[in-house]
């Protein structure tokens, strides 16, 4: 009798959890989801049909955006708005290297150069004084001794690259510092874009993500907090201007009919399956930014009270994070190492976002950032990772997850 008992107890102990469970969602959701899908496959609209409409006035009055320009994912939302500005090559775009590889790689797509500006250890996102600092050495021809990207051959002979625009992330569903970043932009004359991948739903003082800047662009990748079945995306803007050129970007660039090309555009469109399945996911989207803040005060409260020796997320007043991940800080490499093991053997998966900076990927090695160059974004690659995170996590679930990691009390 004993030994079954005590047999059962450490299966239980050691049934896996899911990362995110979107099959628990999917439960909430199933009579509106597949009325919804049933809708889409009895119309056959499948390109462009109502349920994207419908999408996009969801989500215009969601964030209090005027526009919404619903699109074929994150990436493709950041590029399009890059393109609505006309960037180009010769043009810098300043955002920072502990991000997503999106973040940078769509200035690179459209030939412009990507310059980093480090993060802030306890937010994870930009730090404005850094981001003046190092306008005033683009502007001032790096005499601010700013680390500043290598002079390539496609901007050789100009010293400078021009200052054009601002990426500013929202890094594990926390928003930037608006504010501040967009009274630089002004002062300096480049434009915000807000890549609010992470952080549709979340709150600064009072205003949506994705409304913080003149643009803003979400990702609804099936992982994000607010995720479709399939990739997907959204622009933000309040201005007609950018509205209007972002339609046409996402239609092959097309003017007063499909083939009347007034630019060079792209197929960008979201699927209409998608846009039911995120109006579906959009209803219960609100309760789900409160149980994600619930889960996330849960983990803090515990991780303390265990004496984990772990540094857990802040978030400052008049802010509210989406949570995208519930991410903490370990005293160094080796013990994030040991911890991660110790969590993996109960069954409890983890993650790390993000291993190597981007100023430290191969991919934009060409830039010439040395190791060192950032060190905020090089050390927390170093020490971060992300916990289980999604708003079906029970506390009893965050309770075993955080009596998992009790035992490296004091160790840092
Ligand atoms: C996920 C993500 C993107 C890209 O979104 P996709 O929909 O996957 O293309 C861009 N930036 C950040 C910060 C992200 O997390």
């Amino acid at each position: 009798m004993k030994d079954d008992t005590m047999k059962n107890e450490t299966h239980v102990k050691k049934i896996p959890l899911p990362f995110i469970d979107l099959a628990r969602q999917q439960v909430e959701i199933l009579p509106e989801l597949e009325r919804r899908i049933s809708e889409v496959l009895r119309h056959g609209r499948y390109i462009m049909g109502p349920e994207v409409v419908e999408l996009e006035q969801a989500l215009a009055e969601f964030t209090a955006a005027k526009h919404v320009i619903a699109c074929s994912s994150g990436t493709d939302a950041l590029l399009m708005a890059l393109m609505a500005k006309g960037i180009g090559p010769g043009d810098a775009i300043i955002t920072t290297p502990f991000t997503f590889v999106a973040t940078a790689e769509v200035i690179s797509l459209v030939g412009a150069t990507p310059v980093f500006v480090d993060i802030d250890p306890l937010l994870f996102n930009m730090v404005p004084e850094k981001l003046e600092q190092t306008i005033k050495a683009m502007i001032e021809n790096d005499t601010v001794g700013y680390p500043l990207p290598k002079q390539n051959a496609s901007t050789a002979g100009s010293a400078e690259l021009r200052p054009k625009g601002i990426i500013a992330v929202d890094l594990f569903g926390l928003p930037a510092d608006y504010d501040r970043i967009n009274a630089i932009a002004q002062k300096y004359d480049l434009f915000v874009i807000e890549d609010a991948a992470q952080s549709f739903g979340g709150t600064y003082k009072g205003k949506r993500a994705c409304s913080l800047a003149e643009l803003g662009c979400a990702s609804f990748f099936p992982a994000k907090p607010l995720g479709c079945y399939g990739d997907g995306g959204a622009v933000f803007t309040d201005s007609d201007d950018m509205a209007e050129r972002l339609k046409s970007i996402r239609v092959h660039g097309q003017g007063s009919d499909k083939y009347d090309n007034v630019r060079v555009g792209l197929n960008a469109r979201i699927d209409t399956l998608q846009a039911a399945v995120l109006l579906s996911k959009l209803k219960i989207f609100p309760e789900e930014i409160q149980a994600r803040n619930r889960v996330a005060s849960t983990y803090n409260e515990m991780l303390t009270d265990f004496g984990s020796g772990l540094q857990i997320p802040s978030v400052p007043e008049g802010y509210e994070s989406v949570w995208a991940q519930y991410s903490v800080l370990a005293g160094n490499a080796a013990l994030r190492e040991k911890i991660q093991t110790t969590l993996k053997e109960e069954g409890i998966p983890t993650a790390i976002y993000y291993p190597i900076p981007l100023h430290l990927q191969t991919a934009y090695a060409g830039l010439g950032y040395e190791k060192g160059a950032f060190p905020v974004s090089e050390e927390m690659a170093e020490r971060i990772f992300s916990l289980p995170m999604h708003p079906y996590l029970e506390a009893k679930e965050i309770e075993r997850i955080c009596r998992t990691i009790s035992g490296y009390k004091g160790e840092r």
